[in-house]
This record gives C-alpha cells, structure tokens and sequence, in this order.
C-alpha cells in the first residue's frame, strides 16, 4: 500500500551533523584527524585511506548546524541541546509531533547524543526533564505517557518489560490512530525522576550483539515515544480542549555496512534488515525534504520496514523531523563519515 506524504509539513527536514572526539584507541594509532568544521560546515579531508576518487579534493556539505566539541568537550551535551532542543519543546507545546534521528556508524555518538551518561545527559533526558518545567504555558494540565520499544531483526519488543513477559509483539493499523504496536505498555509519568527510572530500565534492555567494531554495538533501532497531552482552557469558548504531541525520539542501528564489521551468518541478517529500513528511512526523508520545496513528492511504502512503518504518522503531516548524524573524525572511518555525510545531506 503506497502513502502519499503530507504536504502540510511547510518546514524542511532540520539536519545537524555532530563529530565526536577522537576515541584513545584513534590516538594511540596515531589516527589523522579528517574533518573540519567550520560553522555550519563540515569538510573531509582527503587522506591516504580513501579510495582513489576521492583523494584530490576535500567533501564540503552545508547543514543546519554542525556540532564539533573537541575543544569543549564539557559543554557538548548542552550545545546540542541549546540548538535542537528548544525548537522541539516549542513543537510539542504547540501540538506538533516531533521526531528526531540519531543516524550514524556503531561507536560515532548516537547513543551519547541521544541517551548521554549521568554526568552528561544527551538530547532524551534533557527533553525529558524540560517538559516536567514548563512554566509559562496556557495548558490547564498536562499529562506525558511514555513507551519505549527496540526493533531487532524487524521484530518489536518491549523495553519496558522484563525479558521474561516478552513476547514478539505485532504491528498492527488503525484507521483513526494509523500504525500502532498490540500489547506495547505505555507508562504515565509525573515526574522526571519516574521516567529517568524508565530510561534507565529500558537502556539496559537493548539487545547487544558483538561486532568487530564495537562491543557494545548496537543492532537494533530504539524508539522512545512520548506522547504529551495539553488540556487548554479556550478563553473565548471557555471550552477545554486536548493537544496532542506525539514525540518519538530514535536511536538507530549503526549504518556500517556489514563487510567492514565483519559479519557473518545470524548478523548478515541482521546487516539486511538494518540497511533496508534506513534505506526506506531515507527515501521517507528525502521526500519529506522535496515536498517542503514544493517539488514533486515521490511515493514512498512506509511499510517496507517496521521502522519507518511505525514512524509513518511522525513523518510527514504536522510533525517536525530532525535528524542529527554522528560521525568520527579519524581517517580510518573516513568511508564511513563520507557515507554518513552523504545520507545527511540527501535529507536536506
Ligand atoms: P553509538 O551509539 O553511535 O554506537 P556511542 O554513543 O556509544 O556510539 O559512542 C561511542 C563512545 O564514544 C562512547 O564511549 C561515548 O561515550 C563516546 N562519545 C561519543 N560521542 C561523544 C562526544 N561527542 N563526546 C565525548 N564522548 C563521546
Ligand atoms: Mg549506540
């Protein structure tokens, strides 16, 4: 079944590409060092571990920001946030659903970026804690459910509930309420510290699967779904009336194809079903991306993969998409970022 995407969505795709610190395995093999940034632009230096092609001139791409915190490592996490954060609370304020993106190689920041440490929270805590202090606002009350759900090998299960009431849990379409996951358990939370706890819980969760390019490589896609309910008192009517933020914040599998991780047989799998549902991920975007300039939009399948399925009402129609691609400065992941970058930009 084909979707046409929304023309409502007036605002582009924002796109931001963040550059981790070189990591101490890079500097004790002394790593060239291949990206520059330099305000909104990002640029990768020819180096002797890119192909042919590549070797004479530098890629130069443009986004809507460009995090590099090499120098200020302390202040990262809140750059990002200061950047991206505020534009998506004013978003879901106004009852827009908002979806943010963390895309990029296993071990290039994703989950730093959007999960963060205790010492330095990323992007999702950050939001979190922000929409338990709202204060200057109309709404009379406001309720936040949460659920959180990792897609592995194009099943969904649950992060919020123990390993041992998994089942494999089935996508499902409403008419009304479009794709929905049966059975996924959804939390009302009242305070920040309930769902730090959440998170928390979840996290642990993810499933792991050892590659050779990270140990604690991440295989599947997570999906934190927040959805904030405003109930505003309508002045002139004095009529209460309910608005609704669907905010999905996802941390994806690493975009690495599957040969420089070396994987074999159950990961080759794995490999597939991760490339086929960035890459429809991708097409959703770009079309997102075209329909903005009001070019021709393209028809896309949302369900060729649960990710992009499930996402299909948090892309497109009244909801704002940001995408924040990791990548690594050192020179033996120069192919890597080259592709990261290339993605990212396709989005814009
Ligand atoms: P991914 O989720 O993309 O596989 P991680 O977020 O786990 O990658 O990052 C890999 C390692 O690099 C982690 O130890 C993380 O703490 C560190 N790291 C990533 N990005 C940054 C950053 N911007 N500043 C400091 N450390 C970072
Ligand atoms: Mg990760």
């Amino acid at each position: 079944r084909l979707h046409k995407i929304g023309k409502m969505n007036n605002s582009k795709v924002k796109v931001a590409v963040r550059v981790r610190p070189l990591n101490q395995r890079e500097k004790g093999l002394n790593s060239e060092c291949v990206v520059r940034v330099n305000g909104n632009q990002i640029t990768l230096l020819p180096s002797i571990s890119c192909k042919e092609k590549d070797r004479k001139e530098p890629h130069i791409f443009t986004f809507d920001n460009c995090f590099w915190t090499e120098d200020r490592p302390e202040t990262g996490q809140e750059d990002v946030f200061e950047h991206l954060g505020d534009g998506v609370l004013e978003n879901i304020w106004l009852g827009y659903n908002v979806c943010i993106f963390a895309y990029g190689q296993t071990g290039s920041g994703k989950t730093f970026s959007m999960m963060g440490t205790n010492n330095q929270p990323g992007i999702v805590p950050r939001i979190c804690s922000a929409l338990f202090n709202k204060e200057s606002n109309d709404a009379e009350t406001i309720r936040i459910e949460a659920s959180y759900l990792e897609i592995y090998n194009e099943e969904v299960r649950d992060l919020l509930k123990s390993a041992k009431k998994q089942n494999k849990l089935r996508v499902r379409e409403g008419k009304q309420i479009g794709p929905y996951v049966e059975e996924l358990s959804c939390h009302a939370v009242q305070s920040y510290e309930k769902i730090k706890l959440l998170l928390d819980q979840g996290n642990k969760q993810r499933a792991i699967a050892e590659t050779k390019m990270n140990e604690q490589s991440s295989r599947s896609h997570a999906i934190l779904t927040l959805t904030v309910t405003q109930t505003c008192n309508d002045r002139t009517s004095g009529a209460f009336r309910e608005l609704v933020s669907k905010v999905s914040l996802v941390d994806l599998a690493g975009s690495e194809r599957s040969y420089k991780s070396g994987a074999q047989g159950r990961q080759i799998k794995e490999s597939c079903n991760i490339n086929k549902s960035l890459l429809t991920l991708g097409l959703v975007i770009n079309s997102l991306a075209e329909s903005s300039e009001n070019k021709k939009s393209q028809f896309v399948n949302y369900r060729d993969s649960v990710l992009t399925w499930l996402l299909k009402n948090n892309l497109g129609g009244n909801s704002k998409t940001i995408m924040l691609a990791t990548v690594s400065p050192a020179a033996d992941n120069y192919q890597e970022t080259l592709s990261t970058l290339k993605y990212a930009d396709s989005a814009k």
